[in-house]
Order: structure tokens, then C-alpha cells, then sequence
């Protein structure tokens, strides 16, 4: 790989993000070579920290032995500051830190600058990186954004303006870890690579498309968060609109980050905003209950006894535009549902006649041709075709041609981070959310939002292990179809 070169100042250096995903995956880079002799780290938060302990955490964080020397090398680029980041005087010290590195790495100027803080302070540090000098440099400044960008439309335009005080839209870079996910950059090559797939993506040809972001797990130690976010605003506004954006945009003049993004947005425009009787009909919200050996999630520890708060959310998208009018986009998400996978179902039209079921020949009807594109855990494909069955008679019977990516393979596979952090050194935007992006999706989330505010809701309403409440069935069922994964 080709060597990068930039300065990487991360605040909240010492939080749960930092350790868990950012230096494990900056590790990969190096490993990889595109991390080599160019590169410094100054890691910041409020705690007090020699740079040979804050080296330590970074070492135990890497999972590595102490006697390994490419750990050894990697985390020497490492340096600490404790620093407060409303303390504009000390900004200063930051400051003179990163140009130390920079002369001694030879970075050029370059500077990524990750937030991993909580949002309320992302307008503050990106204010005084400006005003107090770190961005005065002669490389490139570039700005990395955690989540949540913003809880309604709104915040997430304060936010956003916040931030384009100090940074140009593309010097800010909006993480969302499902764009570095190998099978949903997979969904550009299928749809684009293929005449076989591209030809027929479209409502003449496709039924429905329905996208499932299940969890196994419960709000575990994030309830203070979650209680506050939901469902609804945790996946579906960033998550899962990124997703449906790819699925229903236009083929993008190039592939490049400003053109896929233009085509994402384009297709966010054409998404019905819905008024509230649309709202309350379209989209359907979950709690879970207490199951065998599982919590109520109103039991569950910082979750007030009374929270209203959606751990699960089903809802119907339709997009206004020639290509998709009449084919609805299904999509739901949730905890403590029957397992852990994201997936994607692409159901065809049945033929217009069925040749084959006519009374004497007894043949079950023929079933839709579904695409099933699997993101994980595994990552594949799996097309579903009709065919005869082998033998006497004629019999028809749905088949599977599946593809996945096997394990050896699927262990070189760079994690979500990893590709990530690559694509800000090389400035590439594609897996990134724009602004644009941000904020129209926040507009439609907002109106179910909205309606919900309302509503008093009939909490807890499914059980542990089961694929939401019943309204998430009957959602579907009322317009005569199925969730293709079902229990
Ligand atoms: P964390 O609470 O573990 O760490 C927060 C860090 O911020 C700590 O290093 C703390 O010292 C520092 N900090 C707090 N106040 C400060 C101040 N005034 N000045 C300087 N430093 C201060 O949080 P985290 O889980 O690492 O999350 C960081 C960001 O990433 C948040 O925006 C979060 O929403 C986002 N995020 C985290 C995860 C995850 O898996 N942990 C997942 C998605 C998004």
C-alpha cells in the first residue's frame, strides 16, 4: 500500500471508541504499509497521562505482546496531553505538540483531527482549532466526526453550522461505520457491475426491497445514551438511509465521492416526507418486554421504569420518482430480536402468469425471485430462482445460487475503521455522510418523530428472541406481502 502521511490528534483519545476500534485499526494500516515512518498521534482527553502510560493503554489496546516490535515501533509514534476541551489558553500547548510531530515525522502540515466526543462539544473544539492556530497549516486539515450528528433536524443543523465555521463541507468527514462495511460498498458493484442486475432494478421488475438491521443484544451499558436516541434515530436516520439511499440512487456519473453523493442525495429528495396520518400508518415502534431470562427493557439499569423509549422500529419508505413509484422499501430495526445480521432482500415480480399451477398438476405456485444481499455477520449473496424439480412429471420448486465470502478471506477483509481512516487520508468522502445527506434524512425521521411525540404508545409490545411486535407483520401484511426473513 502507499505510504500515508498525517498528523492524527484525537480527542477523547482515552474513551471506549479510541481503545475498542481507532488504534486497532490504525494498527492494521501499519501492518498494512500504509501507515509507515510518516505518521504521529497526539491523543487528548481530560485525564492525566505520561505519554509511556497513555503508550501502555495504546499497547493493551492492540492486543499485542509487550515484546512484539512492530508494536513497539507503531505506538512510539504516540504522545499524550491532557487537555480540557473548553480550555481555549491551552489549545496552545496542543498546538506546540503537533508541530513537534510534524517536523519530526515530517508530516507536512497534515493534520486529521477525530472528535471522539460526545456531539455537545464537537462546535466548541472544531471553533478553537480555528481561532486558536492547529488548522494554520500548510498540508491539509480535515475534520472526523463520531455519531450522532444531531438528534432532529434542527440540533444537526446547528451542529453543521457550527462546524462550517472553522471546515468546509469536504474537510469534514461524518463517520457512519455501515459505509466501511465490505457488502454495502457491495451494493454499488452489483447494482453497477451487472446488466443481468441493473436492468431489471426498477418498478417494473421489483416488488418491494426490504433491509433488516437485527440485533441479538439488549441496550447493555449504553442506556443512558439510548433512552435519549431510540431506535429511530440511532439506526434509521444515519444507518439505514444510508443504505436505502444506495439501493434507490441513479448510476453516478463517476464513481467518486462527488458524484455518488449527488445521486444519493437526488435520491433523498424524491423520498416522501410524510404527514402525520402517513406517519402513524407507515411506520410501526417496538419495546421489548421481560423474556425467559431477559429484562424488560423498562427494568433494565438507567432506563427510567416508565420510558416510552423505541428499541425497535418498522416502517414503509416510498420514493416519488419514475424509477420507483409503486415499489415500496420495507425496512426495520431493533434489540433483542432472534439474532444478529444486516441484510438486504431484493423481491422480483412474480411471472404475470403461472404456466405451471394449472389444477391437474398440483405445483405449489410459483414464488418470487428475491436477491438477498447478506452483510453481515457472513457477507454474500444469495439469488433465489425457480426450477423444475428433478424427476417424473413437472414440478417447479425454488432454488438458491449463493456466494460468500469465506472465512480466510473475510479475516483480510479491513474492519470498518480501518477502511475509514484510509479513506480521510486520501480525502475521499464516498463513505461519509454529506450534510445534504444528514439533513434530509433527518427531515423525513423528524416527521415520524413527530407523530410518535403524541401518541401514547402500547409499551412493552414484543418478546426477547422474536423479530419485533406484531404491528411490524401486519405492516407488511396489509399491502399482501411478507418479510422475507421471518421466524
Ligand atoms: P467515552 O465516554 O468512552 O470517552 C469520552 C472521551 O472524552 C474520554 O477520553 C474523556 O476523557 C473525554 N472527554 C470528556 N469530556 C472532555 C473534556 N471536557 N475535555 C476533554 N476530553 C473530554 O466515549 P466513547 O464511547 O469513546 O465515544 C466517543 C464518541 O464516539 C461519541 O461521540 C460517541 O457517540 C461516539 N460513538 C461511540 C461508539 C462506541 O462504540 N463507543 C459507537 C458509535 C459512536
Amino acid at each position: 500500500a502507499a505510504e500515508r502521511t498525517s498528523l492524527f490528534i484525537f480527542f477523547g483519545g482515552t474513551g471506549d471508541l479510541a481503545y475498542r476500534k481507532l488504534y486497532p485499526s490504525m494498527y492494521n494500516l501499519y501492518k498494512k504499509g500504509t501507515l509507515r515512518e510518516h505518521f504521529g498521534v497526539l491523543g487528548t482527553s481530560r485525564e492525566k497521562l505520561t505519554d509511556e502510560q497513555f503508550r501502555d493503554q495504546v499497547r493493551k489496546s492492540l492486543g499485542t505482546a509487550k515484546t512484539d516490535k512492530d508494536a513497539e515501533k507503531f505506538v512510539s509514534h504516540f504522545v499524550y496531553e491532557a487537555h480540557d476541551v473548553t480550555d481555549k489558553e491551552h489549545y496552545q500547548v496542543l498546538k506546540k505538540r503537533a508541530e513537534e510531530l510534524d517536523k519530526k515525522y515530517e508530516l507536512n502540515g497534515n493534520r486529521i483531527f477525530y472528535l471522539s466526543l460526545a456531539p455537545s462539544f464537537f462546535g466548541t473544539v472544531a471553533g478553537f482549532l480555528k481561532t486558536e492556530g492547529l488548522t494554520d497549516t500548510d498540508g491539509f486539515d480535515r475534520v472526523v466526526i463520531e455519531k450522532p450528528f444531531g438528534r432532529d433536524f434542527d440540533s444537526a443543523k446547528q451542529l453543521n453550522d457550527a462546524l462550517s465555521k472553522s471546515f468546509d463541507e469536504k474537510q469534514i468527514f461524518r463517520i457512519d461505520h455501515y459505509l466501511g462495511k465490505e457488502m454495502i460498498q457491495n451494493i454499488e458493484a452489483v447494482r453497477f457491475g451487472n446488466t443481468l442486475i441493473e436492468s431489471l432494478w426498477n418498478n417494473r421488475y421489483i416488488d418491494n426491497i426490504q433491509v433488516t438491521l437485527s440485533e441479538k443484544l439488549g441496550v447493555e451499558e449504553r442506556a443512558s445514551y439510548y433512552d435519549n436516541s431510540g431506535a429511530l434515530r440511532d439506526m434509521v436516520q444515519n444507518h439505514i438511509m444510508q443504505i436505502v439511499s444506495l439501493l434507490a440512487m441513479e448510476q453516478p456519473v463517476s464513481f467518486t465521492d462527488v458524484d455518488i453523493r449527488a445521486e444519493k442525495v437526488k435520491a433523498l429528495r424524491s423520498l416522501r416526507v410524510y404527514n402525520v396520518a402517513e406517519a402513524s400508518t407507515n411506520f410501526v415502534r417496538g419495546q421489548y418486554g421481560a423474556g425467559d431470562s431477559q429484562r424488560a427493557y423498562r427494568d433494565e439499569d438507567n432506563v427510567p421504569h416508565d420510558s416510552n423509549n423505541d428499541t425497535f422500529v418498522a416502517g414503509k419508505l416510498l420514493f416519488d420518482n419514475y424509477r420507483w413509484s409503486g415499489t415500496p422499501f420495507y425496512i426495520r430495526t431493533g434489540k433483542m430480536l432472534a439474532d444478529k445480521f444486516t441484510r438486504v432482500d431484493v423481491v422480483f415480480k412474480k411471472p404475470l402468469i403461472d404456466i405451471f399451477s394449472f389444477p391437474q398438476n398440483h405445483n405449489a405456485p410459483l414464488e418470487a425471485n428475491v436477491l438477498t444481499m447478506y452483510i453481515e455477520p457472513h457477507a454474500g449473496f444469495s439469488l433465489r430462482l425457480n426450477a423444475k424439480t428433478n424427476g417424473q412429471g413437472f414440478q417447479t420448486e425454488p432454488i438458491n445460487l449463493d456466494y460468500f465470502v469465506d472465512a480466510k478471506d473475510s479475516k483480510a477483509t479491513p474492519e470498518p475503521y480501518e477502511r475509514l481512516l484510509h479513506d480521510v487520508m486520501k480525502g475521499d468522502g464516498t463513505n461519509f455522510s454529506s450534510w445534504q445527506e444528514v439533513s434530509y434524512a433527518w427531515r423525513f425521521v423528524d416527521q415520524i418523530r413527530k407523530v410518535w411525540d403524541l401518541q401514547q404508545p402500547q409499551f412493552p409490545n414484543y418478546t426477547p428472541g422474536s423479530m419485533g411486535p406484531a404491528s411490524a407483520d401486519e405492516l407488511i401484511q396489509r399491502d399482501h406481502r411478507q418479510w422475507v426473513y421471518r421466524l
